[in-house]
C-alpha cells in the first residue's frame, strides 16, 4: 500500500517526484500495548532522483489511541512526524557490504515504505502517555479518578497547588450541576 515505483525517478535524474498516500494502518503490535489508529495516516513523500541513488523524504500525519499512564483513560493522540533516507538500486547480497552505511539498497524498482512509516510512528510516540499534562491520575487508595473530583481519602503531603486546582474544579462541577 505504501509502495513507490522508482522506475520513473530512475529515468529523470535531478527531478523531484511527489507521492501522496492516505491509508489506515493496521494496529502496532509488540510495543507493550497494542496501539490502534483512529484515523488514516496521511503520508507525503518526495523522491529526489540522482540517477541510481534516491533521497526519500516523507511526512506522516495521523492519530493513535493511547492509554493515559496516570488515569488509565483512553485518549486520542494526534501525531506528526517525518523521515528521510537515502536509497540505492542494487541487489542485497550477503557477502557484499553496503556501499556506505547510510544508504539502503533497493532490490527491484519498488520501494515499500510501510516499515519505514511504522518505525517513524513508533519513534514519535511519547515515552509516557498522558491524557493531559495536568492529569491528576487515580487515588492510590480508592482508585477514584481525581480529574473528576476529590475522593474522601486523606492524602498527606499533597501539593498545595494541586489542592487549589482541585477545589477550583470542584466549584466548576457544582456550577454545572445547578
Ligand atoms: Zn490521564
Ligand atoms: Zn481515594
Amino acid at each position: 500500500m505504501l509502495r513507490i515505483n522508482l522506475a520513473e525517478a530512475k529515468e529523470k535524474p535531478g527531478e523531484v517526484i511527489q507521492y501522496h498516500f492516505t491509508t489506515l494502518m493496521p494496529p502496532l503490535e509488540g510495543v507493550g500495548e497494542r496501539i490502534s489508529f483512529t484515523e488514516p495516516a496521511v503520508v507525503d513523500v518526495r523522491v529526489t532522483s540522482m540517477g541510481t541513488v534516491f533521497w526519500v523524504e516523507g511526512t506522516i500525519k495521523t492519530a493513535v489511541m493511547l492509554t493515559c499512564s496516570r488515569c488509565l483513560k483512553q485518549f486520542v493522540y494526534p501525531l506528526q512526524t517525518a523521515f528521510s533516507d537515502k536509497y540505492r538500486f542494487g541487489a542485497v547480497r550477503a557477502n557484499t557490504p553496503q556501499p556506505d552505511a547510510d544508504t539502503t539498497l533497493v532490490a527491484g524498482e519498488n520501494l515499500d515504505l510501510t516499515d519505514k512509516v511504522k518505525e517513524s510512528i513508533l519513534l514519535a510516540l511519547p515515552m509516557k502517555a498522558l491524557c493531559d499534562k495536568a492529569c491528576k491520575g487515580l487515588c492510590p487508595q480508592c482508585g477514584q479518578d481525581l480529574n473528576k473530583g476529590e475522593c474522601t481519602c486523606r492524602r498527606e503531603a499533597s501539593d498545595p497547588r494541586l489542592a487549589v486546582l482541585a477545589r477550583l474544579l470542584e466549584n466548576d462541577e457544582q456550577k454545572e450541576v445547578t
